[in-house]
């Protein structure tokens, strides 16, 4: 592979084939992404490069209001879910892009279907929203945890489906992105936010509880990888061990998707000619 592998060949060596997905196993998937970026200089270069693309496509999907692209990143606790939006998009107006986090659900989105408080912020034409986690936890915490009957779980995959469908049928893109990282680089990144002081802030006790059901979760999001991979919203494994590699690949993904929008500023609706500023 070249220094900087080509838009396709991240696509290609990232995403779970839809036409293959019931027999997709996580275990054969990497999670150091070397393959991609054989060095981290060339990681952080390529990420640059992408930043930089990306705020000018975003640029011409607001002024055009083409459409609307939706990134839905996952992984488990210390995969790397803001760091990878924060990444992307430090180039990016702030103004163009929102970002959704969702924590456990409130009284109020309990007392509704499990999709209202994604639906509400899903992104309007000429915006680009990260869901950093999103209606999959309703599959996978939800699951791992009981906090659903299995049989309410169970539907939920295919309501998950119609309800990308839904979305990309309306003219909003869905990228689904997972931060795949081993169980050694999580107690890593675990033990860090123990140590160093900055990071303290980040440690939740409930993170161990979760660490110690790592084969529930892994096999939680196997089952959402093969049943949720659709030719109309793809996933997409992202090696995570690795924070440059994991940016560079993701930034490469959402480069992707923007450019496959064909994105054009819009005719003004004047003749130039018209108008004189002195
Ligand atoms: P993060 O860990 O993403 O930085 P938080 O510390 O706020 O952010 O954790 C969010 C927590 O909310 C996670 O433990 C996640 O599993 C949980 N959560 C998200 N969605 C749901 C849901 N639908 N039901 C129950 N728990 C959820």
């Amino acid at each position: 592979m070249p220094s900087q592998p080509s838009l396709k060949d991240v696509q290609s060596a990232t995403i779970v084939d839809p036409k293959k997905a019931k027999s997709f196993s996580l275990k054969e998937r990497d999670t150091r992404g070397e393959k991609l970026f054989e060095s981290k200089k060339d990681a952080k270069a390529s990420l640059e490069e992408d930043a930089i693309k990306i705020n000018e496509l975003q640029d011409t999907l607001f002024a055009s209001k083409a459409g609307a692209l939706l990134v839905i990143l996952q992984g488990i606790d210390t995969s790397g879910k803001d760091g990878a939006a924060k990444e992307a998009f430090r180039f990016t107006s702030p103004l163009g892009v929102m970002v959704h986090a969702f924590g456990k659900p409130t009284e109020e989105e309990l007392a509704h279907d499990y999709l209202w408080r994604l639906h509400k912020v899903a992104p309007r034409k000429g915006y680009i929203t990260v869901f950093n986690r999103s209606q999959y936890e309703d599959v996978l915490v939800v699951k791992v945890r009981n906090l659903a009957p299995a049989s309410m779980v169970e539907q939920r995959y295919a309501q998950i489906n119609d309800f990308e469908k839904m979305l990309v049928e309306n003219g909003t893109r869905v990228l689904k992105i997972m931060l795949h990282i081993s169980k050694e680089e999580q107690g890593e990144r675990l033990r860090e936010r123990l140590e160093v002081p900055e990071k303290r802030w980040k440690f939740n006790p409930g993170d161990l509880e979760d660490r110690k059901l790592w084969d529930e979760y892994q096999a939680a999001y196997e089952t959402v990888l093969q049943r949720c991979s659709t030719p109309h919203a793809p996933w997409h494994v992202v090696p995570a061990d690795s924070r440059s590699r994991r940016d560079a690949i993701t930034s490469r993904l959402i480069r992707a998707e923007l450019e496959a929008m064909k994105l054009e500023y819009p005719d003004p609706g004047y003749r130039l000619e018209q108008y004189k500023i002195d």
